[in-house]
């Protein structure tokens, strides 16, 4: 039976439907859905023969784009770069094993390679597959509180009734016959016009194991696909005080296979950003508005609610503290990030922004008279030789500054400054 190669000027970056710059995420990505969604057995009979030279361009695809020497090389001279012969930097043979143990891994339900009849490379060890890892967002109040949670999830398990077998419990299965047993056979594979060169690839009438189950011996349950579909509820545990980039692993929760370990499902938290809360490792800050009255005289009340729902009350002046000037900073310790496994905690940075009264407050029942009478006189003049009195004074915005000049020769300064003033948690 020959099994028809893609052509070779075919464009692996179509093949997936990535753009040329798509990073090896999204190759990943890209390869995971085509490889499911054109895998030979997951569509019918007459589309099959279409089927298979789509997944094997998919499975070339990533093959080649998922490799950093590979793909560099690829960009640069295109699948000529890996035909038969042409041994430019690379050896032009895939190697079968690790491509099985890639699709395998995906749960592609194409049956284990293992277990099957005797095999001229000699026995396989079972590998494991794949583990499957997605991002998780979760809110900083999660991450403050800890969160379990539950989701269903379809996964492929080995069939309970011909516990991965495939046929009836006394059925005897067949050598198969395309394979003569060894689970592979030689295809041609087109590497130019008219040009064929012999490759071995998996047998599609076992689809690898060497034999094969008559009609009526097949497993009632699984068809003698040996694995099922099983709906599972999975529960992921999120503990307190964990961080952006910590992962939970549900250990072999991935598709199952004969012969074969699962892989884990694992879950990469990803932090949402908090519309009051910034984190900083165990630390919290946040920024709350004060009167101008209570900057100058105290306060006692609560200034700002805790992630998890509580009102955090503060004193200010405690004993005889100064009055609070904008963008200062109270620390309310042990009022942070709780460390994970343990009671103890970061601390909070409160960020002070002091609200002042405006035009239309100060103008009225001679406020501006009272005030100056109140208020500490200002600082002694400034001696000067002489005094220009300017009269275009206007409102501005400190990031206006520096804007109006020409050319760039600021800029290298500025960032060598560091830029904006740091907070007093960083
Ligand atoms: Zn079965
Ligand atoms: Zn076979």
């Amino acid at each position: 039976m020959i099994m028809e190669a893609p052509p070779n000027d075919i464009d692996l970056y179509e093949v997936l439907g990535i753009s040329r710059n798509a990073s090896k995420a999204e190759v990943k990505k890209a390869y995971h859905k085509a490889a499911l969604s054109s895998h030979p057995d997951k569509v019918g009979e007459s589309e099959r023969a279409d089927a298979e030279i789509k997944f094997k361009s998919v499975s070339k695809a990533y093959e080649i784009l998922s490799d950093d020497d590979k793909r560099e090389l690829y960009d640069a001279q295109g699948m000529s770069a890996f035909e038969a012969g042409n041994r430019g930097g690379m050896d032009a043979e895939v190697d079968l094993d690790d491509l099985l143990a890639q699709m395998f891994g995906m749960g592609g339900g194409m049956g284990g390679m293992n277990g099957g009849g005797p095999r001229p490379t000699g026995p396989r060890k079972p590998r494991r597959g794949e583990d499957e890892e997605h991002p998780y967002n979760v809110t900083l109040e999660e991450l403050y509180k800890g969160k379990t949670t539950k989701f269903a999830s379809k996964k492929n398990v080995i069939c309970s009734l011909c516990k991965g077998r495939g046929g009836k419990e006394k059925a005897k299965p067949r050598e198969c016959v395309a394979c003569q047993g060894r689970g592979m056979q030689q295809g041609l594979k087109s590497v130019g016009p008219g040009l064929v060169t012999q490759e071995t690839v998996i047998c599609r009438s076992c689809k690898g194991t060497g034999k094969i189950y008559r009609d009526k011996d097949r497993c009632k349950k699984c068809k003698g696909e040996r694995v099922v579909e099983e709906k599972k509820v999975l529960e992921i545990y999120i503990p307190r005080g964990s961080k952006e980039g910590d992962k939970i692993v549900l250990e072999g929760e991935a598709d199952q296979l004969p012969d074969q370990e699962p892989g884990s499902i694992i879950f990469s938290l990803v932090e949402t950003e908090h519309s009051t809360f910034r984190r900083a490792g165990p630390d919290l800050s946040a920024e709350v508005q004060i009167s101008l009255s209570e900057a100058l005289c105290g306060f006692s009340r609560t200034l700002i609610k805790h992630l998890d729902g509580r009102g955090i009350h503060v004193k200010h002046p405690q004993r005889d503290g100064e009055p609070l000037k904008p963008r200062s900073v109270i620390k309310v310790s042990g009022e942070g990030m709780p460390y994970k496994k343990s009671e103890l905690r970061g601390d909070l940075y409160l960020i002070i922004n002091v609200d002042f009264p405006g035009a239309d407050w100060l103008k009225q029942d001679r406020r501006m008279e009272k005030l100056k009478e109140l208020l500490p006189e200002p600082a002694d003049p400034i001696q000067a030789e002489a005094t220009d009195e300017v009269d275009y004074v206007k409102m501005a915005n400190i990031d206006d500054f520096g804007a109006g000049n020409e050319g760039d020769q600021w800029e290298d300064d500025d960032e060598d400054e560091g830029g904006q003033p740091q907070c007093a948690q960083q």
